[in-house]
């Protein structure tokens, strides 16, 4: 089977620039001052470079970690793995995602930010944006892509166990790359 590339790395490069500029209109809009871009690790880890670089304003960077995810299917509980190493009470915080997909771990991101921090607003990035899976009402305020069909992709910070988050573009795993992947682990064990 060929194979199916989502995003090639000039079009994620257009989307951040995109992103970006949407972002510093709103920072000069409503006079935001160093802002805090919360990198979701690892996923996020690719965009979150490459967005940066294309924001213009002064910002500051931090991560949070969680995991709900077991290789290919979402588990639906989500655990806090990495807390923020910046206090963000009071700042606008931009939450920077690879992918949005039943949108639980992204609800419970919000509320454990709102609750712990109360941070003066919350912005929502996502690079993907899987619409069909959502199991509740979210919004994500600036979204790389839409996709409506039930593919599993990887490359670009995106993994199959840990595996390909270092391609330079994003593509749907097919079986026979998820079955390269398992046996290239099995022989390495
Ligand atoms: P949610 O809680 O179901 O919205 O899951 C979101 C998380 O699942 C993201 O942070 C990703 O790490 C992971 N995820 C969702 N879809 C994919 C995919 O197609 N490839 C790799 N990881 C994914
Ligand atoms: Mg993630």
């Amino acid at each position: 089977m060929e194979k199916e590339i989502v995003l090639t790395s000039e079009e994620i490069h257009a989307i951040c620039e995109d992103i970006a500029s949407k972002l510093d209109n709103r920072f000069e809009r409503d006079n935001v001052v160093l802002p805090v871009f919360v990198g979701v690790l690892k996923g996020s880890l690719n965009f979150m470079m490459d967005l940066l670089r294309c924001v213009k304003a002064d910002v500051l960077t931090d991560y949070i970690q969680v995991t709900s995810y077991n290789g290919t299917s979402s588990t639906g509980a989500v655990i806090l793995k990495k807390d923020l190493s910046i206090d963000v009470k009071g700042k606008t915080v931009v939450i920077v995602e690879d992918v949005v997909d039943t949108g639980l771990t992204m609800k419970y991101l919000i509320a454990y930010l709102k609750d712990k921090y109360q941070p003066k607003e919350v912005i929502v990035v996502a690079l993907f944006d899987k619409l069909y899976l959502r199991q509740i009402s979210l919004h994500v305020d600036y979204t790389g892509k839409v996709l409506r069909e039930n593919k599993f992709l990887i490359g670009y910070g995106l993994d199959y166990k840990e595996v390909k988050r270092n391609v330079p573009y994003i593509y749907v795993a097919r079986k026979e790359d998820i079955e390269q992947i398992d046996n290239l682990l099995e022989e390495n064990k």
